[in-house]
């Protein structure tokens, strides 16, 4: 299959382009979309024919369902049985925005696409491509991101082309994503509402809007995977986001985890391996490494998360046997950011 990448200025959107694109939809064909939080693989979600296209595309295990993108509220109604007042909140709040809300679906929402569970994940993103795509295929647009499964998640159409090239007839090119990591998402149809997976959005930021307390899944909490609970969304029980290198990441004092990676790096080097290392722009000068990346500032970490997945796909294009991170915990995007890190080190820490 030949693959087209039609370039889209987000501040002049072509709109002969986005006809193009809405008609693959419109076909129960497969297109790859930029959004504010990372690229898309997109389908008509409520055909399952098209859904089906997508698991096949990424590779991704049938039981992880996808999340609905729609571009305007009314689509909402059709598709979810009620709609609590703390998610009314959060919506006017969040949306559109890096928030998926996972709510009671309706009949018209087929199995499909929500791998079986009466419940579906509903999200307006922040996007101009994004929803102008969505409102011409006139359609909710089922959507994961647009990598192979358990790769990190694409934040530049080149990243999606590396993955899908052959696979996809078409991806929307609207250069680098504004976020970088994945949507919060929450879930409204429990007694209280709990964040399954963490994002942009913090539970502070939905307790100050919603006004009740929120809380989060368990097993999301359990970063050494410990206990073994089982995520309440089914993705996230998934080895993700991991380069193909061994990746180990290093907490504690920033001047013992420098030292303690140059020391790794030596015992490497005397059996002949090489070292990947990803640090930050006032770190990356002391390390010895043989690929050094920065991940962005370490008081920025809103350029650490866009950077995330970029800095991890970079690995895998170098020859390197093995990977020392420092961790990115501070500021409100460490929770979400050390989440992904820890899952792509396939939970594989040490405190120095
Ligand atoms: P992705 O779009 O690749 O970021 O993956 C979508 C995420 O949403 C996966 O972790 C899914 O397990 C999760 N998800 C989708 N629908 C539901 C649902 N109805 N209940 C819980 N989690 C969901
Ligand atoms: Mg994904």
């Amino acid at each position: 299959m030949n693959t087209k990448v039609l370039k889209v200025d987000q501040s002049h959107i072509d709109q002969n382009l986005i006809e193009q694109a809405a008609d693959f939809i419109k076909n129960e064909e497969l297109v790859a979309f930029p959004t504010e939080t990372v690229y898309g693989l997109g389908a008509n979600g409520l055909v399952p024919e098209a859904a089906a296209k997508i698991y096949a595309a990424k590779g991704r295990p049938s039981d992880n369902p996808l999340i609905l993108h729609i571009s305007d509220i009314e689509q909402l109604k059709p598709l979810v049985t009620d709609i609590p007042e703390a998610a009314k909140k959060a919506m006017k709040a969040f949306w559109p925005g890096p928030m998926t809300v996972i709510l009671n679906k309706k009949a018209i929402v087929p199995d499909g696409t929500t791998g079986g569970l009466s419940t579906v994940a509903v999200r307006m993103p922040d996007h101009p491509v994004a929803l102008a795509l969505i409102s011409a295929s006139q359609c909710p647009i089922a959507a994961p991101s647009a990598n192979t499964s358990g790769r990190p998640s694409p934040t530049k159409a080149e990243h999606v082309f590396e993955d899908m090239k052959g696979k996809i007839p078409c991806i929307l090119d609207g250069g680098m994503v504004g976020i970088g990591i994945e949507s919060t998402i929450i879930d409204f149809t429990g007694e209280h509402p709990m964040i399954l997976r963490p994002g942009f959005i913090t539970p502070e930021m939905f307790e100050e809007v919603i006004g009740e307390p929120v809380s989060i899944d368990p097993a999301v909490l359990d970063s050494n995977k410990l206990k073994g609970l089982a995520p309440k969304a089914p993705g996230m029980k998934y080895k993700h986001y991991a380069p193909k290198a061994d990746l180990l990441l290093v907490s504690g004092d920033i001047d013992k985890v420098v030292g303690y990676i140059n020391k790794k790096t030596e015992q490497a080097h005397d059996q002949a391996l090489r070292v990947g290392i990803i640090g930050t722009d006032d770190t990356i000068s002391s390390y010895h490494g043989d690929v050094i990346l920065s991940i962005g500032t370490r008081d920025s970490d809103d350029t650490i998360a866009q950077n995330l997945y970029d800095v991890l796909r970079q690995f895998d294009h170098e020859d390197v046997d093995v990977i020392y991170s420092q961790v990115f915990d501070s500021g409100e995007n460490g929770f979400a950011i050390m989440n992904r890190l820890t899952k792509a080190a396939g939970y594989d820490r040490i405190e120095v």
